[in-house]
């Protein structure tokens, strides 16, 4: 059930063009406000985009041919950041709903809603109400009963940051489990859902879409400055000349190319902040990018301390940094090997 949707909203100032293929869960990432929730929102019809969105060759709202289906007559379920269940119905019942208003007997439904409830690992609280359950117990329930109405699309907003920090992993477990084959567009703005039950992977940014591609590709080699942020890796813009990123100040930096780039065409190069070391003067006699920079901020980051620079980011070790003496305007030289430097074609800077 391929989903197509290209739409804008103008008075939210969000724009995007997207495919979910059949069996696909496609995450959509992005910092607060950048208009993920609007999109989920507008696939849902809980909004009116311009523009069009369909299901396979199923029109759902074009605004084209004025054509609108109901939100509850798209076949796309959606399961939000907060369970909302029913507060008077026990689990069972708030999963039978969907069923019971799709025509099924209350026998089927109830039957449809244990194999559910079995599913998310719920059955020994079918006869719970929701304020019986724990966040995550909920969020369990509300997978199931999202689940229950057999829906071709299912959306699912934020599902774990309701949730406090030993709940998630399971629920992130179940949600890898039931998205499985699933057609699927999830927003989040956890790199580690991404990298666990994204297939690809679209980054929006200021309501629209900065980068796309397959997960791996989008987090190991991202195109948009907030991806890299996201993926925790270095990206750097320049111009190609003769095989290197040439960046506006006129600082070299030697990569692999993915791809040939022809002189004075943008790339962007990305470094993994663990390939790129910290010394006091310009190590010599090995074949490395070695380039000056100056310290702006140390920051935790694991057992290690991750070093910005006003060009890259460094994670040395807390020893490193003692022997270094490394503080806030530190005057550095960033070592990183041509081989870590990954080059590849560029937008131009602006993404419209
Ligand atoms: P995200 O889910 O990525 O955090 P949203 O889709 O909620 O972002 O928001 C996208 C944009 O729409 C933001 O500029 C936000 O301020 C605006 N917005 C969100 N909700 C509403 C609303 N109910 N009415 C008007 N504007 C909204
Ligand atoms: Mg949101």
């Amino acid at each position: 059930m391929t989903l197509t949707a290209d739409i804008a909203l103008e008075s939210r100032d969000v724009a995007v063009d997207l495919v979910v293929e059949t069996g696909e869960t496609l995450a959509l990432l992005g910092p607060n406000g950048a208009g993920k929730s609007t999109v989920l929102a507008a696939l849902a019809g809980l909004l009116h985009p311009r523009g069009t969105v369909a299901l396979d060759d199923r029109v759902l709202s074009d605004t084209g041919t004025r054509t609108w289906v109901a939100p509850h007559d798209r076949g796309i379920a959606l399961l939000a950041q907060e369970a909302r269940l029913f507060p008077h119905l026990d689990a069972g019942d708030n999963v039978a709903f969907g069923p019971r208003a799709r025509g099924q007997s209350r026998t089927e439904a109830a039957a449809t809603a244990a194999r559910w409830l079995d599913e998310v690992g719920m059955t020994a609280h079918a006869h719970r109400r929701p304020h019986e359950l724990s966040g995550g117990q909920q969020q369990r329930v509300a997978i199931a009963r999202a689940l229950a109405t057999e829906p071709r699309v299912l959306l699912v907003d934020e599902p774990l940051s309701a949730l406090d920090a030993e709940a998630a992993p399971e629920i992130r477990d179940l949600l890898r489990r039931v998205l499985a084959e699933r057609t699927t567009v999830l927003v989040t703005h956890e790199v580690l859902d991404a990298a666990l039950l994204a297939d690809r992977v679209a980054v929006m940014d200021a309501g629209r879409v900065v980068d796309t591609g397959e997960t791996t590709r989008v987090l190991s080699r991202p195109r948009s400055d907030f991806g890299a942020r996201f993926a925790g890796l270095n990206l750097v813009r320049g111009v190609a000349s003769d095989g290197a990123l040439l960046m506006a100040d006129g600082r070299l930096l030697h990569g692999l190319a993915e791809s040939p780039v022809a002189d004075g065409q943008p790339v962007a190069a990305v470094v993994a902040p663990s390939a790129v070391s910290i010394h006091l003067t310009h190590p010599h006699g090995s074949p490395r990018n070695s380039l000056d920079a100056v310290v702006t901020e140390l920051e935790p980051h694991g057992h290690l301390v991750r070093v910005r620079t006003d060009l890259l980011s460094a994670d040395v070790t807390p020893a490193a940094v003692a022997e270094l003496r490394l503080h806030r305007g530190s005057a550095v030289v960033l070592a990183v090997k041509a081989t870590e430097v990954h080059l590849h074609p560029s937008r131009p800077l602006s993404l419209a």
